[in-house]
């Protein structure tokens, strides 16, 4: 048995201890912040990508899959971009023996592989919308304390990159891929903010930039994706041109929709509790575990009635795993809910006897399923397991926050906090030092259970034009 910290009080280190103890992924590994997905990690993975594909192809977005390279060349055309990146890049100069003539740069992210390509692939105003993604590996030279999850330096990293008409269809896409970002979110069970960044926060050649951010304890957030605008800013040194009905030469306005492994960091640091991880069932490497509890003078039955019901659920679609091992149970009841199962089936001999099982969610609620209809009533169970675990997560969330009045407020806070702002640079600025912390932004939507009108600006005082703003601690 393992002492996990204290999650209100020692939230890091409970992070850490939980991702080690669950066993998602090993850090061990040779390459700082290049961590090992494990056989446990990487189905939790899996199935997150799952929910990305069937969310993003729902909205007409294609499949594809660039080079890992990129030649140093390309990677300096868009002058901000490169300013943002090329201190966390890494670089490959060298080809065998050979010094190579263009430096090639591992991916941090993949506009300038792909844009070069685009310019190819784009002619006519037939050619657009062009909506694709991919999912694969990035790289940034991470020089901070790295965490697993949250801060790698080898990211599982998914890229939609788009070429839109104009303007207004690129905005509309931002607001389809807001969409598609609700509905993966709701999938995992998680709350949370979609701010316009400011300024002086968006990424590297953007438009503007509106990112997700989850509150994970105390003044804490975690940064769970991004959207981005990106106007022409990438489509004109790379010479991406279409034809327009009129004939005349222009180029697409762009957008791109960023999501990783963060997501898996969030499940993790938002459910979690006391006892370990606790997975919804869409992304839980196993939905369910059977536990047989054998008797001493019987014959084997146990076992077998556990294997069968193990078959029964698998050959249903469900990812059940049957602990078969030579333990006790009420070990194996400890790993489980360290490793955040759903639900766990406990097959003994008294139970089989009345034609029954006891399901035990990870949130601790018992029932009794019949054998007879076990796969209705495992899916019922999960389905009600899912809507409590969405609705904790939402009633701490909402306890996440706190309204702020004065910078003197913020300083020491425990709490994200919700003020006025200006949108005037230099009141972003003095909101950040006073919570040592992030200006994380403006709602993109306006947020329900905030007032309409917000109160003046916490910095300078200002009513009009004034805004909701929230300022936290990123993780
Ligand atoms: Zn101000």
């Amino acid at each position: 048995m393992v002492e996990l910290p204290d999650k209100r009080t020692a939230f890091v280190d409970w992070y850490l201890a939980v991702v080690e103890e669950a066993n998602l992924s090993d850090k061990r590994y040779g390459v700082k912040g290049m961590n090992v997905w494990t056989p446990y990690g990487f189905r939790a993975r899996r199935n997150l990508d799952r929910i990305l594909v069937r969310e993003i192809e729902a909205t007409g977005s294609e499949p594809v899959e660039f080079p890992t390279l990129i030649p140093a060349t390309e990677f300096a055309k868009e002058k901000e971009h490169i300013q943002g990146f090329d201190a966390q890049v890494f670089w490959v100069t060298k080809g065998g023996l050979s010094e190579l003539d263009v430096p090639l740069v591992l991916r941090p992210t993949s506009e300038t592989a792909i844009y070069p390509v685009f310019a190819l692939w784009v002619r006519s105003h037939r050619d657009l919308p062009l909506n694709v993604y991919q999912i694969v590996s990035t790289f940034r030279y991470e020089t901070k304390t790295t965490r697993p999850f949250v801060r790698v330096r080898e990211i599982h990293f998914f890229e939609e990159h788009t070429c839109q008409l104009d303007d207004d269809a690129a905005t509309a896409r931002v607001r389809s891929n807001l969409g598609a970002f609700r509905a993966i979110a709701g999938a995992l069970g998680l709350p949370y903010l979609a701010l316009r960044r400011p300024e002086w926060d968006k990424f590297a050649g953007a438009h503007y930039s509106i990112a997700f951010d989850a509150p994970v304890g105390g003044a804490r957030t975690l940064q769970l994706g991004s959207v981005h605008h990106y106007r022409d800013n990438f489509a004109k040194p790379y010479g991406i041109v279409y034809e327009a009905p009129d004939g005349t030469q222009r180029h697409p306005h762009q957008t791109t929709f960023g999501l990783s492994e963060r997501l898996l960091g969030a499940v993790v640091a938002v459910h979690g509790d006391a006892k370990g991880a606790v997975f919804p069932s869409s992304v839980a490497p196993y939905e369910v575990v059977i536990v047989p509890i054998p008797s001493p003078d019987e014959d084997g039955g146990t076992a077998r009635l556990a294997r069968t019901l193990a078959e029964r659920l698998e050959h249903h679609g469900r990812r059940a795993f049957l602990d078969g091992g030579d333990e006790r149970p009420g070990a194996k009841y400890y790993r489980w809910e360290l490793r955040g199962v759903p639900l766990r089936l406990e097959v003994g001999r008294r139970e089989a006897a009345a034609g029954a099982v006891t399901a035990v969610d990870r949130l601790g609620r018992k029932a009794s399923l019949p054998i007879a209809d076990l796969e209705d009533g495992v899916a019922a169970r999960l389905a009600d397991f899912d809507r409590a675990l969405t609705e904790r997560a939402g009633a701490a969330f909402r306890a996440s926050f706190l309204p702020a009045a004065t910078l003197a407020e913020l300083a020491g806070s425990d709490q994200v906090r919700s003020l006025g702002w200006c949108g005037e640079e230099a009141c972003g600025h003095a909101i950040e030092q006073a919570i040592d912390g992030a200006l994380l932004g403006t709602p993109e939507d306006p947020v329900p259970w905030l007032p309409g009108s917000p109160p003046a600006c916490i910095a300078c005082g200002s009513t009009s034009p004034v805004r909701w703003a929230f300022a936290a601690q990123p993780m």
